[in-house]
């Protein structure tokens, strides 16, 4: 049974407000929320589902963006650690994990995002205690790989840690492309940041194939990182074995079976061996939720 919970802290005038209902007060706080706010979409509350004593429940939170004063530090704070803006609402709290899969392997599957929701979320709240240098998020796409490592990443940068996101691929275009001597960037100036920062998340490792030269590049970011002891968090959609993905069907009715690559095909064997010794790797098990309900529910990254 779903219900819904008003969680108002502070002040008398938010209190007030968690007394109404939730309709009166969404009218009141949606003047003060902002109209593009991609957590609460300018209606100033955001709803997460938590296990609660009772089951499900559906708590209505303030959103952030309510709060000038704390909505600008954390845009401040997002923004040095150039988490995308469509990111921003990836926190622990809005990950879910019981999400209604069908097929006999649902509870499997709610099982692997619970358990990787745990672990990477402990590695967070421990960090820097805790003996992980890194953690691999590995699972096909749509699982919530990149909603996890952002939430980890968003809760340290909260904590006042030094960090870093970066898509793999458009990493690689700017290392590529800081060769061209009519760049405005230096290689060193690419490289220093993504080298030196405290905390790195590198998301979707593999995307792209880079050249041999470019390859050698992330293999030296890796290093440089591993023997300085800073923390690396990497999200990838390739297994390390190759993933038998669906049968093709070619026009002519006759069916292909496809063998996807694995992440040692993707990025070599040197980088996958370092990849070993730096993370612990989580692999999630699920189905792609993202794609079962692209059109009926919140956006899952
Ligand atoms: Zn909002």
């Amino acid at each position: 049974m779903t219900q819904l919970v008003l969680l108002v802290r502070n002040s008398a005038a938010l209190r007030f407000l968690g007394r109404l209902p939730v309709r009166a007060a969404a009218a009141i706080l949606a003047p003060m929320a902002r109209a593009d706010c991609p957590e609460c979409g300018g209606t100033g509350w955001k709803t997460v589902e938590s296990r609660g004593a009772g089951g499900a429940v559906r708590e209505a939170l303030l959103c952030a963006c309510t709060r000038p004063a704390e909505r600008d530090r954390e845009d401040a704070l997002y923004e040095s650690a150039r988490i995308p803006k469509h990111y921003r609402h990836c926190d622990f709290a809005s990950f879910e994990t019981d999400l209604p899969h069908e097929g006999p392997r649902a509870d499997a599957w709610n099982r692997s995002l619970k358990e990787a929701k745990l672990q990477v979320d402990k590695f967070a709240r421990e960090y820097p205690g805790g003996s992980e240098r890194g953690l691999l998020l590995m699972g096909p796409c749509g699982v919530g790989k990149t909603h996890l490592a952002v939430a980890a990443l968003a809760a340290l940068v909260k904590r006042g840690h030094d960090g870093l996101f970066h898509d793999y691929r458009e990493l690689l275009k700017t290392i590529q492309s800081s060769y061209n001597p009519v760049s405005q960037t230096s290689e060193m100036d690419v490289l220093d940041p993504v080298v030196k920062t405290e905390v790195l998340l590198l998301d979707d490792v593999g995307a792209s194939k880079p050249s041999a030269w470019a390859l050698e590049t992330v293999g030296y970011i890796l290093n440089s990182r591993y023997n300085d002891n800073r923390v690396t968090l990497l999200t990838t959609n390739y297994l390390d074995r190759g993933d038998p993905a669906a049968p093709v069907r070619m026009p002519s009715g006759q069916s292909l079976a496809r063998v996807e690559d694995s992440l040692a095909d993707r990025v070599g064997q040197r980088i996958r061996s370092r990849l070993y010794e730096m993370c612990r790797t989580i692999e999630i098990d699920a189905s792609d939720y993202r794609r079962e309900i692209r059109h009926a529910g919140p956006y899952r990254a």
